[in-house]
């Protein structure tokens, strides 16, 4: 039995808590009981941390590839040896089934050596010049970077915001989601054991919006890397404009799926079915708008509908679990509100469109089909176990449904003709494109995307580059 550990913030080298802070309830969404307590930051703990990681920049900045290498291999293989420990809390914390938090952890034990590698590759440049002259382009560490992460990758995400600036010899304060604490203070716990001086990261919890404001005030922050919604996106962007800091923004999606009449449906339901309810849907890449051509309408919506009303929902540590909880209160009343919607406007509800149980947070696996353009599940990330799907004739009109809304995080797209493979990656606006396969990253690959969906990669040579400026050095 995994039990829930103390929570705490990590600032400079101590484990902060009590002393008449407030605290945050953390609530197993399977039960709605609570886990424990956290203790939010107050405006000297933030200052603390701001002085903290300036003197962990300093540190930072000056280490060896080495150094960073050893420290990011060390803790890829501590998180490797305490995977069944990290995916017991990140499910405990977020409700996903034990299997997806474990692929959770070897996403980061992946991301970390990729960067372990990477850090001997920070190349700069030289020019030519004349005899006597040298100009010289290098890249330098950007220095303190806050990084704010949600809750529905409750490893993963913290492993994003540490492992890259990090990587790039920056100092880190993150916070990461109030509902999930005890999964991010797992993954930093790995990096100190591996030899990562504290100084060098931190991490505080608070209310979202006094810690932003706090941190993102301060001139020693030069860099925010955000995940999360659109709205707070913006909000967040136009905090860091007063000072010009840098920005990394990985925000919502309406991930558009293409479907045309020449592919295999019932192969591409194996790969769709359990892509759109992995994490109850809770992922900014999932695929939710199925734009389907005619001839494999019916085939697709019934087959869609069978296989949802088929999984396995329930408590993520059970056996057998196919999908968990939504992970907090919010979302099943987006769902209620988003499909009510949608049925309103003429919608067809095919399974699901029900809360499920008396416990916890858990929502039915869902299909709707012809949902008109104007319902609000159309235009608003659902983030939720819903797949909308609609039927369309032509190529021209189903590239300019998946363009249609500012969004532009992941497309798919399943189709045998060559041609028309090339024309739909050209065509679809979005930072990331799968054409007949879903998996759309990977540790050297960048993640990120365009429009509404933000700006700036994570992942791949291109989220180590994020934490770094470019400098040229003329000598005469
Ligand atoms: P939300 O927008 O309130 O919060 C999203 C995340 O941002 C949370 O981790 C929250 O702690 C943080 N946040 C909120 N306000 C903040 C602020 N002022 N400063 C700093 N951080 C702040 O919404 P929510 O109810 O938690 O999630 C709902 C929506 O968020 C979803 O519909 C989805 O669009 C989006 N979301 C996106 C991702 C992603 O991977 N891109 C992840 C989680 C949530």
């Amino acid at each position: 039995m995994t039990q829930y550990p103390q929570l705490h913030m990590m600032i400079d080298g101590e484990k902060v808590s009590g002393g008449g802070r407030r605290t945050f309830a953390v609530v197993n969404p399977a039960t709605g009981e609570t886990l424990g307590e956290l203790p939010l930051a107050d405006a000297a703990d933030l200052d603390r941390a701001l002085e903290t990681a300036r003197r962990g920049f300093r540190i930072w900045r000056d280490s060896t590839p080495h150094q960073r290498a050893a420290v990011l291999q060390g803790a890829a293989r501590l998180m490797m040896e305490r995977q069944e420990e990290l995916a017991r809390v990140a499910t405990m914390e977020e409700g996903k089934p034990l299997a997806e938090s474990r692929i959770e952890v070897l996403m980061n034990v992946g991301l970390f050596n990729f960067y372990a590698g990477e850090v001997f590759r920070l190349y700069g440049r030289s020019l030519v010049r004349p005899t006597g002259m040298r100009s010289t382009i290098v890249h330098e560490p950007v220095g303190v970077v806050a990084a704010f992460s949600p809750w529905n990758f409750p490893l993963g995400n913290p492993g994003r915001k540490l492992g890259a600036p990090i990587a790039a010899g920056c100092a880190v304060i993150m916070k990461s989601a109030e509902e999930t604490p005890a999964s991010a203070l797992g993954v930093l716990q790995c990096l100190y054991d591996a030899g990562l001086p504290r100084e060098v990261a931190q991490a505080v919890f608070g209310v979202p919006d006094e810690v932003s404001r706090h941190l993102l005030a301060s001139p020693i922050v030069r860099k925010l890397s955000f995940t999360g919604s659109t709205v707070v996106g913006k909000h967040l962007a136009k905090l860091c404009a007063e000072d010009m800091k840098r920005t990394t923004m990985e925000l919502g999606g309406h991930g558009p799926v293409l479907l045309f009449d020449d592919v295999d449906v019932d192969r591409v339901l194996d790969t769709m079915v359990p892509g759109k309810y992995r994490n109850a849907g809770q992922v900014c890449v999932s695929p939710t708008r199925f734009i389907v051509q005619d001839a494999v309408f019916e085939k697709f919506r019934a087959g869609f509908a069978e296989r949802a009303s088929a999984i396995k929902v329930g408590n993520g540590l059970a056996d057998g679990t196919q999908m968990g909880p939504m992970a907090n209160p919010r979302r099943p009343d987006a769902m209620e509100r988003l499909i009510g919607d949608a049925k309103a406007k003429g919608a067809t509800l095919h399974t699901g469109g029900t809360r499920v149980g008396n416990a916890g947070f858990f929502y039915a696996p869902s299909v709707l089909s012809e949902i008109p353009l104007d319902a609000q599940i159309m235009n608003e990330e659902p983030f939720g176990p819903v797949a909308l799907i609609n039927r369309y004739t032509s190529e021209e009109a189903m590239i300019e449904e998946a363009n249609r809304l500012p969004y532009g995080l992941a497309a798919y797209a399943w189709t045998q003709d060559g041609k028309r493979q090339q024309r739909l990656a050209r065509e679809i606006e979005s930072g990331m494109v799968g054409i007949n396969s879903t998996m759309i990253g990977g540790a050297d690959s960048p993640f990120g995307g365009v429009k509404w969906s933000g700006h700036g990669s994570e992942d791949g040579p291109e989220g180590v580059l994020a934490c770094m400026v470019t400098k040229a050095v003329h000598e005469g």
